[in-house]
């Protein structure tokens, strides 16, 4: 490799639309569908911290999209477009790169959305930083945001929670299981983008589960000035996930403290029931109502015998 140009002509120009404009100008232009809003949204990835340098790069490159459309995916947005801001060691390896550039080809074929530009620089640490910005489409006025929960309102979780902390437990080698299934949910999670459209006009607020489902639903009640109560023995695990639990009971708070799934935790009125489990079986994700909104502020959580359990950690924080 010579410089960064070649660097960007062989490995990101095969990805870019046309609106990246063959990513040899100082910009792209684009022109939003008309009757649409723009939904953007940026996620910082940082290594030793996201993720490990020695991951395989089309993981870290799956997750750093990922992570952004399951941001678009909570607000109901059409994943279309996406910036790339990379820093790099300086002796990164052309292979590497060609399998990041894989991993970024696997999941913008999967949901449609296109690079159009981003920023290229090296660091003389070693560190990794990949900082993407996504851009999606949701019909005017109609993007779910996290300030729209009401009284009385359901709230539905999609897929299982947990699993990719208990999969990072497994990959450190601190918990023990012999399924791939944990690792695979950490290491490549799959936004819910389809489904997440297809709320938009049903429910009433929505977020990503990025930190866990309790500090996320616990982010919708702030915004919402409401609070939430969901019940411990309605959250959803999944089978590999109840396998390690067996092993390492103390970890069961992962369930709802975990971070890293990307599923969607979101709030509907009653009403809106029959038509939710219709999405689930329209979409084949499992969706799942673990508790109701209700006055007052906080997440509570309560056991099968309606105490309330203690919560000591709520979810990833930096500083
Ligand atoms: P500038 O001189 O304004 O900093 P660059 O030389 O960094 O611009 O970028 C040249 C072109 O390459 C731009 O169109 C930019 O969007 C694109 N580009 C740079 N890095 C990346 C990247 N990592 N992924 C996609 N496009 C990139
Ligand atoms: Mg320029």
């Amino acid at each position: 490799m010579t410089d960064e140009f070649d660097l960007i002509k062989t490995y990101f120009k095969p990805l870019a639309g046309s609106e990246g404009l063959g990513l040899i100008d100082d910009a792209a232009c684009l022109q939003p569908t008309a009757g649409f809003d723009l939904v953007i949204t940026k996620d910082v990835l940082v290594s030793d911290i996201h993720f490990l340098s020695d991951d395989p790069a089309d993981t870290i490159a799956h997750k750093a999209l990922a992570v952004n459309l399951s941001d678009l995916a909570a607000k109901g947005a059409k994943p279309k477009y996406y910036l790339l801001g990379l820093t790099l060691p300086q002796d990164i390896q052309s292979s590497w790169l060609a399998e990041f550039a894989q991993g970024l080809k696997g999941l913008q074929d999967a949901t449609g959305c296109k690079l159009i530009g981003g920023d290229t620089t090296s660091s003389k640490t070693g560190c990794i930083v990949i900082s993407i910005t996504a851009i999606g489409e949701v019909a005017e006025n109609t993007m779910i945001t996290r300030a729209g929960a009401n009284k009385g309102d359901d709230v539905f979780v999609t897929g299982t929670l947990g699993d990719a902390a208990l999969g990072l437990g497994v990959r450190s080698g601190d918990l023990v299981s012999d399924g791939e299934f944990l690792v695979s949910r950490y290491l490549k999670p799959k936004p819910r983008n389809e489904l997440g459209v297809s709320l938009v006009g049903t429910v009433s607020a929505s977020a990503d589960i990025s930190d866990g489902l309790l500090a996320d639903l616990g982010h919708i009640c702030t915004a919402s000035n409401l609070s939430a109560t969901i019940y411990e023995d309605l959250l959803p695990v999944s089978r590999s996930a109840e396998d390690v639990l067996k092993k390492h009971p103390s970890c069961r708070s992962l369930v709802w403290s975990g971070g890293d799934d990307y599923e969607l935790v979101f709030t509907a009125p009653k009403a809106a029931r029959d038509k939710i489990q219709e999405k689930s079986n329209d979409f084949n994700v499992l969706i799942t109502r673990i508790g109701h909104i209700d006055v007052g502020n906080g997440v509570k959580l309560l056991d099968d015998a309606g105490n309330s359990v203690t919560v000591e950690n709520t979810g990833f924080k930096h500083f």
